[in-house]
């Protein structure tokens, strides 16, 4: 069993379809594994976090009520699974905001840590983007994972890990705060993948 007890998970290219700046509910299609992979997970007693930058209403693109809308969308894809979120954050601004919660800034972290009591040793990111493993090393959590759904796969080759590595589980020790320590090609890998992240913890 994985001993991280609370995931923090990004959402777009994460958890459902990158769709750039998905403002309707009904686009909002969850990618492979995720409900069945997360619902293993939650049986044995995981807390899932959600951390996502939606800069869309910085950017006046859409409201601040259509990522309510989505994000309960997809809370009631998940639902489905029997799999809830504990939280649901995001970040409304705009990058030139210069906000304090805009991933890779550790904000929404600190929001987790005092709102729960959340322990940095316990977490694992979850991102398609640079900006989710600079986040989880800001926030200096145990674990960051990179998805090879959304963004993931050039993000990859941008940090140039080799393409050979990049099929199923890869672990990794990271060059920098933007490199993941493992790499899951989609969610079906994510169990194996944070058991994977322990086992390296310790040896
Ligand atoms: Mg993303
Ligand atoms: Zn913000």
């Amino acid at each position: 069993m994985p001993t991280f007890s609370s995931l923090l998970l990004d959402r777009d290219g994460t958890l459902i379809k990158d769709k750039h700046y998905l403002a309707d509910p009904d686009g909002v299609e969850l990618l492979p594994g995720v409900g069945e992979s997360l619902a293993s997970l939650a049986r044995q007693g995981l807390r899932f976090f959600l951390v996502s930058n939606q800069s869309g209403v910085g950017r006046k693109i859409f409201s601040y009520k259509s990522v309510l809308a989505c994000n309960e969308r997809l809370a009631v894809l998940l639902a489905a699974y029997g799999v809830r979120f504990a939280d649901m954050l995001f970040c409304p601004h705009a990058p030139a905001d210069g906000c304090f919660c805009r991933k890779p800034a550790a904000g929404m972290w600190k929001i987790l840590e005092r709102r729960y009591g959340l322990n940095a040793e316990d977490c694992c990111m979850i991102g398609d983007k640079e900006e989710d493993m600079r986040f989880a090393a800001h926030a200096a959590l145990a674990g960051r994972i990179l998805v090879l759904t959304g963004k993931g796969l050039s993000v990859a080759a941008r940090l140039g890990i080799p393409s050979s590595s990049v099929s199923e589980v890869s672990k990794f020790v990271p060059e920098s705060p933007g490199h993941p320590q493992l790499i899951i090609s989609d969610f079906t890998l994510l169990e194996r993948g944070l058991i994977l992240l322990r086992q390296e913890d310790e040896a």
